[in-house]
């Protein structure tokens, strides 16, 4: 039952590989190649079934192909999944297989690293292909890149609500103070921001609040909080039934993945007038990051292209306005607008 889901979404590609001497099991998905070459990374799960790891890569590599798109970049989407505990899934030589395996599809899949799988491994699946980005020799970690990105995009969302994109004394609540989240509280107070910052790590919470003079809100409390944005930086479905109500803000924008439980949630914010900048959009930094890399280009330019997101958000959330959507309709529309205006439509060459 791989055709199905493929044709319901548009995948042009969906490679099984096993390797009986190292246990490699892997599927890689390439939902659409026409903008270039489909670049996502390698998720390591121990899925329950079969079933859940294909529609998990069908699912993550369609969404790598809008997020390119809408971030003006010349990729395509794919993904792929090994399936394994992670913490068993160790072998240098299951990750050489796995480079073999990336390279057999001769750079029409570009890999690197995602959930359990880091540059360590990414080292090694370079000794076999060089598909790969997200290594040691690349450009290193993305989360700041990722930050300032979301940092442009709030700026952005300001604009469009208040007419001016100046952070200074706006309240701004970060929930998460992991990678991204606590470079973004720190530049937001930096530049004189309200910043109010919440985490389930206390420690965290603790010493970003002693540095940055910053205010705490308990976890639970952070979607009760009356503020200007709300910065979701720590795990997806946070906008939900329960949530959805009680959000005491006029932004949600942040750099969290699948911010939203369900798309319709989307919708249910912009009636309650809460602009939702979507997370494929102004969290497209690592991408960004890693697509600089593939192309050859430095640290700075991937700077430079993340904080092109606020410029772009903005038009989204114009057309968005023009058009009586959410800006994640608009951005959908504008990534399938420029999948529909280039040459090939399937099965292009990378
Ligand atoms: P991270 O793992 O470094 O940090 C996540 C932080 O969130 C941790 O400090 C954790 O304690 C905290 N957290 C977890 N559950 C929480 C909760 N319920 N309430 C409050 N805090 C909670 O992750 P990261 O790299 O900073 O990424 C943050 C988000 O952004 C993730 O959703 C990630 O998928 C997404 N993202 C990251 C990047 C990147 O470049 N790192 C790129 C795109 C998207």
């Amino acid at each position: 039952m791989v055709f199905d889901p493929m044709i319901d979404g548009g995948h042009e590609q969906v490679s099984y590989f096993s390797d009986t001497e190292t246990g490699l099991r892997a599927i890689v998905a390439v939902h659409d190649t026409t903008l270039g070459p489909g670049l996502g990374g390698t998720r390591i799960l121990d899925y329950d079934t079969e079933e859940r790891a294909l529609e998990d890569v069908l699912r993550l590599s369609k969404a790598m192909t809008y997020k390119a798109a809408a971030a003006d970049l010349d990729l395509g989407g794919g993904k792929a999944v090994i399936v394994g505990d992670p913490d068993e899934i160790t072998d240098e030589a299951l990750f050489e297989a796995y480079g073999r395996a990336v390279d057999c599809l001769a750079g029409r899949y570009i890999t690197s690293v995602d959930v359990n799988s880091g540059v360590d491994d990414m080292d090694v699946v370079a000794r076999t292909t060089d598909h790969v980005v997200g290594t040691s020799d690349g450009l290193g970690d993305p989360s700041p890149i990722t930050a300032h990105g979301v940092f442009h995009g709030i700026r952005a969302c300001l604009e469009a609500v208040y007419g001016t994109e100046t952070v200074a004394d706006r309240e701004i609540v970060v929930q998460g103070l992991g990678k991204v989240g606590r470079t973004l509280a720190a530049d937001l107070a930096a530049r004189g921001a309200d910043v109010a910052v919440s985490d389930v790590d206390e420690a965290a919470v603790a010493a970003f609040a002693d540095e940055h003079d910053a205010e705490t809100v308990p976890p639970e409390a952070v979607y009760d909080r009356d503020c200007d944005v709300f910065a979701p930086c720590a795990v997806g479905g946070v906008v939900n039934d329960e949530t959805v109500d009680r959000l005491e803000c006029d932004i949600v924008a942040g750099a969290a993945n699948n911010v939203l439980a369900e798309r319709r949630h989307a919708t249910a914010l912009r009636e309650r007038g809460i602009l939702y900048a979507p997370g494929y959009v102004i969290n497209a930094g690592g991408l960004i990051t890693v697509a600089a890399e593939h192309f050859g280009g430095a640290r700075e330019d991937a700077y430079e292209d993340a904080a092109a997101i606020g410029d772009r958000l903005l038009g989204l959330i114009e057309r968005a306005d023009e058009r009586g959507t959410t800006v994640l309709e608009a951005a959908d529309a504008y990534a399938e607008e420029r999948l529909e205006g280039a040459e090939s439509t399937t099965l292009a060459q990378p």
